[in-house]
């Protein structure tokens, strides 16, 4: 699933192939694959050596095995040749292909964060509970029956797409932050950097002065940040009893915070070309959220005034009245509940349960 926001950074790639996007690593390869519900398209890399591996692998539709295949035979590989596939994180548009390059004959290790690795091993079950779980975590931020239809509608069109795209396939190796992902004459570090999802990893090579960002940096566009029920249950470290939650966007911010400041000559995101401005796109990210935070707390700050309390459905109305499209106003929604997960986090704000379960807010 991608929902972003666009924004001006980056610089597109040209064409299917860019060799060696960093003169000092000239093994390194840019691969773009298409994508049928985005108008931008996939970018995986593939890196010659032993084992020869690729970072990400696209979707697992025809088109995109055709374009990997055909990048990959004007190099002088076949699909099959693969030996390693490293996930930056279980998002289908990254691993989707994994089984398909398998099934050609491919010996692959497979690695991903641990906090990735379920999801694929089982990922037609994760998406049916997420989609499950979406509902009663919308209803309880205060969205209405008649709007949960809608939610419910698109919800299933979505679970279709990822159902079709994606399919699960077996882990070999499960990274933690620090792990060096090894060639015989150099070596990549994993940082883990959860987010865009709970066990997202980018993966740096301070010598060269870049880093492989996924989805949690891209070129021309804002990642979002997930927030979904990770189980049923209350979670016993919520005073409100609240089910166990994935908290996405704090952890988002946290992330880009410890990347401020960093030295990169560039980055090498899923998306957007490559990027020449590493720090000052890491910054722009940052604010993007920073600028949408003070306005949510700003409404909040304003209602506080009058003594109101507020359900994040009725702070959506208020701050998004011109949503037309449900997906608009499903990633609004999806960013008013992380944003209020980060108000809460900073202190700003108290969140408190109606009789009738469901959660309402008010600046502190
Ligand atoms: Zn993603």
């Amino acid at each position: 699933m991608q929902v972003w926001t666009r924004l001006r950074a980056g610089t597109a790639a040209s064409g299917p192939l860019v060799r060696q996007p960093v003169s000092d690593r000239p093994q390194i390869h840019l691969i773009e694959l298409p994508l049928e519900w985005a108008q931008g398209q996939v970018q995986v890399y593939l890196i010659e050596g032993q084992p020869l591996t690729l970072i990400d692998t696209g979707v697992r539709t025809e088109a995109s095995l055709a374009a990997l295949s055909a990048a990959l035979d004007s190099l002088g590989y076949a699909i099959r040749d693969i030996e390693r596939v490293i996930v930056t994180h279980a998002h289908r548009d990254h691993f989707g292909a994994v089984a398909a390059i398998r099934a050609t004959g491919a010996s692959l290790e497979v690695c991903v964060h641990e906090a990735d690795a379920d999801r694929l091993e089982n990922f037609e079950a994760f998406v049916r509970a997420r989609r499950e779980r979406l509902l009663p975590l919308v209803s309880a931020y205060g969205v209405p029956e008649d709007h949960l239809r809608v939610f419910e509608q698109e919800n299933d069109e979505l679970l279709a797409l990822e159902l079709s795209e994606g399919e699960s396939t077996s882990v070999d190796r499960r990274l933690r932050n620090g792990d060096r992902i090894e060639w015989k004459d150099w070596g990549l570090r994993v940082l883990h950097a959860p987010g865009h999802t709970p066990g997202h990893i980018m993966l740096e090579d301070a010598e060269a002065g870049f880093l492989f960002t996924g989805d949690q940096v891209m070129g021309q566009a804002i990642p979002y940040a997930e927030n979904f029920y990770d189980r049923g249950l209350p979670d016993p470290r919520d005073a409100l009893r609240r089910p166990s939650r994935f908290r996405g966007l704090i952890e988002m911010r946290r992330t880009l915070r410890q990347l401020r400041g960093r030295r990169d000559k560039i980055l090498l995101p899923g998306y957007g070309g490559v990027i020449a401005r590493a720090d000052r796109t890491i910054r722009d990210t940052l604010l993007h959220y920073d600028v949408r935070l003070q306005r949510i707390d700003r409404g909040l700050r304003h209602l506080a005034a009058m003594g109101q309390t507020v359900t994040a459905f009725e702070l959506w109305k208020a701050l998004y009245p011109s949503d037309e499209s449900l997906s608009d106003a499903r990633s609004h929604l999806l960013l008013l509940i992380g944003a209020l997960d980060c108000l809460e986090e900073d202190g700003h704000l108290v969140t408190e349960r109606r009789a009738d379960g469901i959660l309402t807010h008010h600046h502190r």
